[in-house]
């Protein structure tokens, strides 16, 4: 044995040891004081010294992991006295009961208080180049000066108030000033047509509407405050509607129009905020279900607020002074949960986009992280996938060193988009967050990240569950899957602060949906394959809603649209796979009897009707016009032939036995290819 010169065997012996137990003792005291540093409750659970640990103890005692948070990171009126009171067969979901606080005082006032000059807001509007900063001390006062006049004309604790607003500062003062009287928001995507926001307005019952003169959007103009007074004609109790100057020109004012920034003015810069309820409405947000009616579905005050803040916290590794960039539109969840109270909660930095991702050019949105110097940038695959198409050389032109992660949200991102974000966007430094989560979950639920900062991400896989997150994948006859290697609906085991607590007005709905399909369980509609390794992968939505653009649309929506064309006898509209979108809506429509006309005409007027009664990304890329479509004995039509035909799976249409006339099948499959000659799908 060699020995250092000098050296006994003794001394090598003790060294050694020494050695080795320092190193250990380092190794466990650099893990607890890790994992209390990664998150400061931690220091306080019994038995948790790293994040996987951290992680069964999150889902394991839900109740302490949830209690401890809820201290720890919200500012409290009165704190509560029960952590959870939820019975998910029943539909009830109740967390932090006893338990008082404003959300406008969580996102604002306590920032306030500790770094008034902090930029909150960076609106990255539509003219590039010419972004506004917005600090915590101005989105209080500007949001005070909203709340009083909104008091002033009467809305109060209870009410519901619709926003329907291009993604600007005043959108989110507007959400804000909601909360800090007290009042809920409905915000409606300001792509919507007057129909589909008076749908909205109508079942939300509002009678007060925010919104903006104009929207500007890839250098096109909107015209808002129109369709609202179009939308207002089939909607009676509104009494009154605030109006926001977003471009110079000026529209028509009508007495119920209210000019919002000069009354503002009039306003003082202190507003009383209302001591809410845990469990009082914060906000409605409209999500399209497999029935034609939207759902509003509900989401509360301290639950919503605190996941949302965790999850914006730990999925995107958010640390203070970052700035954070969540492209998406504030109409959707993810603009609610990432654009504005998850980041606003954790005291940060977020940009506002109100633009598109190729205009002026495809480099916008790496430009756009160059000049504002973004940390964490979260979009959607939709856009991932055209940009790539584009070629490097829009990527490459600019400095993209200040990213640390990116995230991915809407839809599942097939593995040549995640791998180009990850190597050409990311340089290969940042993980690639595929983030899955909905609408009817509040945040983020399963992702990559957090884990051990080493841990492997795989491509196009949200992997792996969130902090309190316990999915569950169910077979065909609702028992729960055990073992990995499988495919399931995908269901959560236990409840969560962030999950929405009905649908307004329908709690029936809310039950028959997500609870009563697998009893104690919440059903997410979607289904999930779980690796050999426990991963998950979404696989796609298991009812008749499809995903365009990341955007949810059901089809039984669009197919009462086209049944109201009189031409038009019934239709099915069915989702496909599409190289940009994700998913492309393909519509079958039998035409009555006595009308003769088919083509293009018709096929005009069927999408201007969509986009009239619902909006643009819903019209359907295909129309085939046929003379009958293939249904059941008892009259149901046969989708499922109907979405194999589309897919040109033919050898996958199954048993035909129980179609009242197979014959059908065949005509559809003879249109569908001489459509395909003239339009490749
Ligand atoms: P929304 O509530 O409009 O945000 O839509 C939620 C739906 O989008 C989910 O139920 C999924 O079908 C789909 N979705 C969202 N994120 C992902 C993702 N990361 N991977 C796959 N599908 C997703």
């Amino acid at each position: 044995m060699w020995l250092p010169r000098g050296c006994t065997s003794k001394y090598i012996v003790t060294h050694f040891r020494r050695r080795v137990f320092t190193s250990y003792f380092r190794v466990l005291g650099r893990r607890r004081c890790n994992v209390a540093a990664f998150m400061p409750e931690a220091a306080g659970f019994d038995g948790v010294s790293d994040r996987p640990a951290l992680q069964d103890f999150s889902v394991s005692n839900s109740e302490s992991f949830w209690a401890a948070a809820a201290r720890q990171r919200l500012s409290w009126i009165r704190p509560f006295h029960t952590v959870q009171d939820c019975d998910l067969s029943r539909g009830q979901i109740k967390w932090f009961e006893g338990g008082q606080l404003n959300v406008s005082v969580n996102c604002l006032d306590r920032h306030v208080h500790t770094c008034p000059e902090r930029v909150a807001l960076i609106w990255e509007r539509d003219e590039s180049g010419s972004e506004v900063k917005v600090t915590y001390r101005e989105l209080l006062e500007m949001t005070c000066r909203l709340g009083n006049l909104l008091r002033r004309h009467g809305v109060k604790r209870g009410d519901c108030v619709t926003i329907y607003m291009p993604t600007c500062p005043l959108a989110v003062a507007s959400m804000l000033a909601c909360a800090r009287i007290g009042a809920a928001h409905n915000v409606v995507f300001a792509g919507f047509s007057a129909e589909a926001l008076a749908e909205r307005i109508r079942d939300a019952q509002s009678s007060t509407v925010i919104t903006a003169n104009q929207g500007v959007r890839g250098g096109k103009v909107t015209e808002l405050k129109k369709t609202v007074d179009a939308a207002l004609q089939s909607c009676p109790a509104v009494q009154q509607v605030f109006v926001a100057m977003r471009t110079e020109n000026p529209v028509a004012m009508t007495a119920r129009d209210v000019d919002m920034e000069e009354e503002m003015l009039k306003e003082d810069s202190v507003c009383e905020p209302t001591a809410m309820d845990s469990e009082d409405v914060l906000f409605l947000l409209y999500t399209s279900g497999s029935t034609g009616k939207p759902k509003g579905l509900v989401h509360t005050q301290a639950g919503y607020l605190l996941y949302a803040a965790l999850t914006h916290r730990y999925v995107f590794s958010y640390h203070d002074g970052d700035v954070f960039g969540c492209v998406a539109d504030i109409g959707w969840i993810t603009g609610h949960s990432y654009s504005v109270y998850g980041p606003l909660a954790n005291g940060g930095t977020t940009v506002l986009f109100e633009s598109t991702p190729i205009y002026p050019n495809p480099g916008r949105y790496w430009e756009m992280v160059q000049r504002l110097k973004i940390n964490q940038f979260y979009g959607a695959p939709t856009a991932i996938r055209l940009l790539l198409k584009y070629g490097d050389q829009w990527v490459h032109k600019y400095d993209r060193s200040t990213l640390k992660t990116l995230g991915s949200v809407g839809e599942p991102i097939n593995t040549e988009a995640w791998e180009w974000y990850h190597s050409v966007v990311g340089d290969g430094r940042c993980p690639v967050v595929d983030t899955w989560w909905q609408t009817e979950t509040g945040g983020i639920c399963i992702t990559p990240r957090p884990s051990e900062p080493d841990a492997e991400i795989v491509p196009g896989m949200a992997m792996r569950p969130f902090f309190g997150i316990k999915p569950a994948l169910m077979d065909t006859e609702g028992k729960v899957l055990t073992s990995n290697d499988v495919s399931g609906a995908l269901c959560m085991a236990q409840p969560w602060p962030g999950m929405a607590r009905t649908i307004h007005n329908d709690h029936q709905r809310f039950i028959e949906t997500y609870c009563q399909p697998y009893p104690g369980y919440f059903f997410t509609g979607d289904g999930a394959y779980r690796s050999k390794e426990g991963y998950y992968q979404i696989t796609g939505r298991l009812d008749d809603v499809i995903n365009v653009s990341g955007h949810r649309i059901g089809t039984a929506e669009i197919e009462d649209v086209l049944n109201q064309c009189s031409a038009v006898a019934e239709s099915a509209a069915i989702g496909y796979s599409h190289d940009l979108k994700g998913q492309g809506v393909y519509a079958f429509v039998v035409l009555k009897k006595n009308v003769a006309v088919e083509g293009a005409d018709l096929c005009q007027q069927l999408n201007s009707l969509v986009s009239k009664k619902i909006a643009k990304y819903a019209c359907p890329d295909f129309i085939q016009f046929a003379q009958r479509l293939p249904k059941t004995r008892s009259g149901k039509i046969m989708r499922r032939v109907l979405r194999k035909v589309v897919e040109r799976d033919l050898d996958g249409v199954g048993d035909l036995s129980t179609l009242d006339d197979p014959a059908a099948v065949q005509e559809i499959i003879k249109g569908h290819r001489d459509l395909c000659r003239k339009q490749q799908p």
